[in-house]
């Protein structure tokens, strides 16, 4: 009987898993920041290790995202 509940526990794990990475969703928040190789730990709930990272990162991807359109 334990077979078939480990069995079904595994499944709804699958699912679980794949709905989870199948939902559009924004970058994770990194422990480190994310503004080139800035390489400082992140703060708070954010990716970056200060607002100007952040800024500066912002700016990075919107003039990536624009190139990527051209
Ligand atoms: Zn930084």
């Amino acid at each position: 009987m334990a077979d078939i509940i480990d069995e079904a526990n595994q499944e709804y794990d699958q699912h679980l898993t794949a709905a989870i990475a199948n939902r559009a969703k924004p970058l994770p928040l990194s422990p480190i920041c994310r503004n080139g190789d800035c390489g400082e730990p992140s703060v708070g709930k954010t990716s970056y290790c200060c607002s100007e990272c952040c800024a500066d990162h912002q700016k990075e991807m919107w003039a990536a995202s624009q190139r990527k359109l051209a």
